[in-house]
């Protein structure tokens, strides 16, 4: 009885543990099998519970804990339900995610720390040309094409430097030779502990664009008509040569008088041998390991890597000389040959430009030299003094002369013609003013010379016509009594194509005829006698007056004066502006005067700047004054100021 005892002492049987516990049997006997409340089994098979944990569930069971337990079990069967949810769904985004990566277009890529591929998704094939098993543990690089080594290279130092690459474009090729430019994304992959444990990132597939690009590239730095690389090719080499501190020679190259030529033999033709010349340019300078560029026209240019001085010179006779000999075959009629010569300048990089823009412009300065030389020579760029000088105010002015017509910034000034009888300021001579790329306003003087000799200074005449005539239409300057004096140049005078357009541009104005005073200088009309006496007879026809500008300066026209119909005759200016400090200029001055009234001309002193000189002018009875001494020249639509400047200070005295 004695073990019996002791054991009704420690264990609980399962109806006993029902009753105290006030749970059916049941649900005990399911804990048991759940864990929950466990018992442990008799040899036969009887459940026996612990009497001190019975006890103590009892005890707390009385104070109600019995609904917290099955509370916090139900709270677990919640978050295991949850827990399992969370993880049905991340197998969904995974599957989704797999999907995605493996059917997309792109390539999507892992690698280990040495770049071998770990992981590839389906795009492999058509990139590589190999399936993903077959590249793994191979990398980009077996594939780079053979150019793209070196960026390769960069690509890497690139990534190590900044963790991350994107949109690196190179080339490889595929398992089957073919090309492909592939754009590559890439991120350095680091475990916990900052170690690095691989790469990844996407690629995809941009021959197409990149060959569309390349394609725009190549239409964008080669002239068509020739197939040569052009301007913006040479520039970009002449930048590279300089950043990396390359020595070298730029030799630019115009065909002499291929106006004729393509006269001769047609535009079309025209174009045909311009193909040929580069052909034979080309032919040249491969030999040499020169480029051949085509700048436009019938200018080209032929960069020399590494030339000095007496190499560029010989590679520049060569090219020249080669042209000269070989007598080309005009298209069409290649019985017929045509021989040509061209000029060249040189230019030497760093020596004549630190800046592509600078050097080309040297290079095109040289050629002008080699033009005004006489054509078919070879000129190197050198300081030498004016002529030089002049050559670069040609040059600088030649092309801004062609912005300024184009952007229409050419300004009208005027300055008064004053009546000595009265001081009234009577008519206005009209002055060209045009503004620089700077903004500035600047006067003829510095850029007449340039304009005529590139022919420029017609459309400027022309120009400053069509603007006063449109001035002058206004309503209110319709009954002016003043006359404008316009200036007109030898060249424009005897071009017919421009006198055409000059007559035009009269004759569709309704602007009264008699405002318009047209002038020339002594020099201009000296120059071809008959033309001007033409020239002055048409337009006084038409009801126009004239003038004799900078009279005197040539003594001649004492003899020509009279068969020049002119009206007025306006004294050069540094006769008046050393009246009174030369006697011989004194007398002049007086003659000319003379001369001018024996004929019936009107006569205009130039340059009066101080008051001496006026009551000179005045004395010696000269009609009419004009100088910076009443007013210096203004815009013509400045505001009028009617009262000139010596009657106000009185510093002439009546
Ligand atoms: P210069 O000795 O001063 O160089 O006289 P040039 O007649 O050659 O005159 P310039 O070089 O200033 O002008 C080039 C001429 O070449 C102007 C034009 O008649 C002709 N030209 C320009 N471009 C083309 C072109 O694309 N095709 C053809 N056929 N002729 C051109
Ligand atoms: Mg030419």
């Amino acid at each position: 009885m004695a073990p019996n005892m002791r054991e009704e002492k420690l264990e609980y049987s399962i109806q006993e543990v029902s009753e105290k516990l006030g749970i059916p049997v049941q649900k005990l006997r399911r804990w048991d099998a759940q864990g929950v409340l466990m018992a442990r089994r008799t040899d036969g098979g009887h459940r026996r519970y612990a009497k001190e944990i019975v006890d103590g569930l009892a005890a707390s069971t009385l104070g109600g804990n019995l609904d917290r337990y099955n509370d916090e079990l139900e709270h677990a069967r919640k978050a295991l339900q949850e827990k399992r949810r969370i993880i049905q769904l991340l197998v969904e985004s995974e599957t989704r995610y797999k999907d995605l990566v493996e059917t997309s277009h792109d390539l999507v890529w892992t690698t280990d720390p040495q770049g071998r591929f770990t992981y590839l998704n389906a795009a492999a094939r058509d990139m590589f040309g190999l399936s993903p098993k077959e590249l793994d543990r191979r990398c980009f690089f077996d594939f780079e094409g053979k150019p793209s080594h070196l960026p390769n290279r960069r690509f890497l130092a690139q990534l190590k430097r900044d963790g991350e690459v994107k949109n690196y474009i190179t080339q490889i090729i595929d398992a089957n030779g073919h090309e492909r430019w592939v754009g590559i994304n890439a991120r350095l992959v680091h475990d916990e502990a900052g170690g690095l444990t691989g790469m990844r990132g996407t690629a995809r597939d941009i021959t197409e664009q990149q060959r569309a690009a390349m394609q725009t590239e190549y239409f964008a730095t080669h002239d068509p008509l020739t197939g040569l690389p052009n301007r913006v090719s040479l520039q970009k080499s002449v930048e590279r040569a300089l950043e990396s501190h390359d020595k070298g020679a730029v030799v630019f190259i115009d065909i002499d008088h291929f106006k004729y030529v393509n006269d001769n033999v047609g535009h079309r033709r025209g174009d045909q041998l311009l193909v040929s010349i580069g052909g034979v340019l080309r032919e040249v300078a491969e030999g040499l390991d020169a480029q051949v560029y085509r700048l436009g026209g019938d200018e080209y240019a032929v960069q020399i890597p590494g030339a000095l001085r007496a190499q560029a010179q010989d590679v520049a006779e060569a090219l020249l000389s080669r042209l000269r000999q070989c007598p080309l075959p005009i298209p069409g009629e290649e019985a017929r040959l045509i021989t040509l010569t061209a000029s060249a300048g040189i230019a030497l990089y760093p020596f004549h430009g630190s800046e592509s823009a600078g050097l080309l412009a040297s290079a095109d300065i040289a050629l002008y030299q080699a033009k005004d030389a006489g054509r078919n020579r070879v000129v190197i760029y050198g300081q030498e003094g004016e002529a030089l000088r002049a050559t670069h105010r040609r040059v600088l002015w030649a092309k801004q002369l062609r912005e300024v017509l184009d952007e229409d910034r050419i300004q009208l000034y005027v300055q008064p013609v004053i009546r000595l009888d009265d001081a009234e300021p009577m008519h206005y001579e009209v002055l060209v003013r045009i503004e620089d790329n700077d903004g500035r306003i600047v006067a003829p003087k510095q850029f007449l010379e340039a304009a005529e000799s590139l022919g420029i200074v017609q459309e400027i005449d022309l120009r400053v016509i069509a603007k006063l005539l449109h001035y002058l239409s206004a309503p209110e300057r319709r009954n002016m009594r003043s006359r404008f004096f316009v200036n007109l140049s030898r060249v424009s005078m005897s071009d017919p194509s421009w006198t055409r357009r000059f007559y035009a541009l009269l004759e569709g104005s309704d602007v009264s005829r008699g405002q318009l005073v047209f002038e020339i200088s002594e020099a201009a009309a000296m120059a071809e006698v008959s033309i001007s006496k033409n020239f002055i007879r048409e337009l006084k026809q038409m009801g126009f007056r004239f003038a004799l500008d900078n009279f005197g300066a040539g003594f001649s026209s004492f003899y020509y004066l009279r068969q020049f119909d002119v009206d007025y005759i306006k004294i050069d200016g540094s006769f008046v502006r050393d009246l009174t400090r030369d006697d011989a200029n004194g007398i002049f001055v007086q003659a000319l005067c003379d001369v001018g009234q024996g004929l019936s001309k009107q006569v205009i002193a130039k340059w009066v700047e101080t008051p001496e000189v006026l009551s000179r002018l005045r004395s010696m009875r000269v009609e009419y004054a004009q100088g910076n001494l009443f007013r210096a020249p203004y815009p013509i639509d400045a505001p009028e100021t009617r009262e000139p400047v010596f009657r106000k200070t009185g510093t002439a005295g009546h």
